[in-house]
Parts: C-alpha cells; structure tokens; sequence
C-alpha cells in the first residue's frame, strides 16, 4: 500500500491559515477587502486588543445568502471567479476562496449576514473551524463578522505575536492604505473603543489624505495625473518638505487594490532625485489604472505583490507623471544644469 494520502480538509485549512493570517492585521485586510468586493459604501471596524482579543467588521454591502453561509467557509469556496478565464482579468480583491476557512480554522468565528432589508438574516458560530451553529436571525442588510481569541488553538503562533501597540500599528496601517484606496467608502477604525480613524467616503481623496496624515499634510500635496495608451496615473504626490523617514509613505494602488512594489518606489525616488534628502521618502499616494491582463495578482496569497507584464514602460510613464507633477509647480527646473 501507498504512503500518499490527501490531507483532510480541517489541517488544509489550518496550513492555509500559516500563510494567509500571518497576524492581526491580516484579518483586517481580508475582512475589509470581502466587504468591498461587497460593494459596501460603510465599513466599520472594531479592535480590540491589537486584534488579539477580538476584531470585527461591520459593512452594509450585499451580504451573503443564507444557503452560502456554511459554504462560504470551504477552501477555494468563493462567488468571485466564474470561469477559469476569469482568473486572468482580476477585478475584485478576493479570489481564493482562503481567507475564510483559513481565519475560521484559527479563532473563533461569529457571521451575522443578510442579503434584505426586511430583517431576516442568518447567523454562524465557527470555532477552530468546526461549525457550532448555523440558524436564522434578525439581521440588517451586509454583513458583520466578529472574530475572537484569534491563534487560541495555535500557540506557537500566538506565542509570535508581538504587543498590543505594534499588531495595532500594522492594522491602522491597513486600514490607512485601505481607505486611500477607496475614497468612496466611509471608514471608521476604533480601538477599544477610542475612534482613530474615520473618512467621509465622499470620493474625493483628498480628504482621506487629511483623515490619515493631517489636515496640515493634505495641503502639502500636490496633484497628479497622467494617461499613456496603457495606463492612467492620478492622485497626490507630497512636497519634499512633507518627506518622512519612512518608506511606508508611498502608497500605491493598482485597479483598486494596495499593493506593495519595490520598482514603483524607485521609480516615484527617481524623479524626485535630489529634491529630497538621503533616507527621507516623499509621501504619494498614486493610483494607477491598468487593463487587468497588464498586472499579475496571483503572486501570493496575501496579495499585496504584483507583478507588471511590461514593467520598464509603467515605470518610464510613472517617473514621467511624477516629475511632471512637480515640474508643474516648478519644483524641478525644465533645463537641468551640465555639471
Ligand atoms: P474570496 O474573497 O477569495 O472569494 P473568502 O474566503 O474571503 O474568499 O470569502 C468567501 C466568499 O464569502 C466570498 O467569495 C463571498 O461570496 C462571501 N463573503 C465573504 N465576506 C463577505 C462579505 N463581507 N459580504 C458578502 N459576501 C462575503
Ligand atoms: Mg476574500
């Protein structure tokens, strides 16, 4: 007899979940990311402890059906990718159908959904991925998912959490880059209970720049906008005199989605050259749009690389837009000096 066998879907999920819910901050980012895909116009998140004690994620999208709610826990379960086509023309922010059952074989889950206005909803109790209940309730339209004592059966995970200040730092920070990228939804970040973060969802950008770095901040940016045959650029790139220390300052989103790209940082350094001193990162916030064949999604499951199929022109045409934004205000002289 063979050694091989297929694992049971139970230790799947819970090798899924090493990968997909490194820490807090991941929950966040999957929770929010589902609610968007959503269409919700309200998101609302609740943090208690770092996300160590309890997170939760409250939006008024399209919420899930009864009769999906159990299924929406299976691996690779999702309503995102119709064909296999599909899978090269990315547009929403999920796809894997892993962030589920990975986050409910690794804490203790409560779903209270509804697809209507009338009321009538459905509501989940998972714990360490085993379904403790699955019922009918009262329940307003989208979805609100709490998720308790996140790595309580994984303690050599949790034992690698580090404290309630820092998880909660790389969550805020989620949150921050989450919001740039969808000025049209209002957010709200709390944790426990204190208000620390909270924008319009007016569409202009702008004012989430203001809601993230200050009203003082969003003053110091300057606009930007650029079309080549490929791409379209646009959002806000900082004076140099708003530089900060670190390179977490850049934000890039790509067809909505935040991603995280070394050679778009470069190439946004590149034209601001000298105008800013060594080790000081300008705060930009860039949105690039793009035909969704142009951009690879599928690098890892956390989502946040990507890869370009013509890399050397984006990042020609995204040196070229933020140089220009700047020469706009003259901060960079047309004729350059011969030294
Ligand atoms: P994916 O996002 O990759 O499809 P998930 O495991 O994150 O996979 O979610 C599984 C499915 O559950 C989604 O495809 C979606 O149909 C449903 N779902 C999850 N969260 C929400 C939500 N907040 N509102 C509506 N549907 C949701
Ligand atoms: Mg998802």
């Amino acid at each position: 007899m063979g050694k091989i066998r297929v694992l049971d879907e139970h230790i799947a999920n819970q090798i899924a979940a090493g990968e997909v819910v490194e820490r807090p901050a991941s929950v966040v980012k999957e929770l929010v990311e589902n609610a968007i895909d959503a269409k919700a116009t309200r998101i609302d998140v609740y943090i208690g402890e770092g996300g160590l004690e309890s997170i939760r994620v409250q939006d008024n999208g399209l919420g899930i059906a009864a009769e999906d709610c159990e299924t929406a826990f299976y691996r690779h379960a999702t309503s995102k990718l119709a064909d296999d086509r599909d899978l090269y023309q990315i547009t929403s922010l999920g796809f894997r159908g892993e962030a589920l059952p990975s986050i409910a074989a690794v804490s203790k889950v409560e779903l209270l959904t509804s697809v209507t206005d009338d009321g009538a909803g459905r509501r989940l109790i998972i714990e360490g991925g085993t379904l403790k209940s699955n019922e009918d309730d009262a329940a307003p339209r989208g979805t609100d998912f709490r998720v308790n004592a996140l790595f309580y059966n994984t303690p050599a995970r949790l034992k690698y959490m580090k404290t309630v200040q820092t998880e909660l730092g790389h969550i805020s920070d989620m949150m921050y880059r989450i919001s740039l990228a969808h000025p049209e939804i209002a957010f709200t970040l709390r944790h426990n209970n204190n208000l620390l973060l909270q924008t319009p969802g007016s569409g202009d950008m702008l004012q989430v720049i203001a809601a993230v770095y200050g009203t003082s901040a969003a003053k110091m940016v300057l606009p930007i906008n650029s079309d080549s045959l490929d791409y379209r650029i646009d959002g806000f790139i900082g004076r140099p005199e708003i530089a900060r220390a670190n390179r977490n300052a850049m934000s890039v989103i790509v067809n909505g989605r935040y991603v995280k790209n070394y050679a778009v940082n470069q190439a946004i350094l590149r034209a601001y050259h000298t105008l800013l001193p060594i080790n000081r990162y300008p705060l930009t916030v860039l949105r690039l749009e793009m035909h969704p064949s142009l951009v690879d999604v599928n690098v890892h499951p956390a989502k946040m690389e990507v890869r370009f199929s013509k890399e050397p022109e984006l990042m020609q045409f995204v040196e070229e837009a933020v140089r220009q934004a700047l020469r706009r205000e003259i901060l960079i002289p047309h004729v350059t000096k011969q030294t």
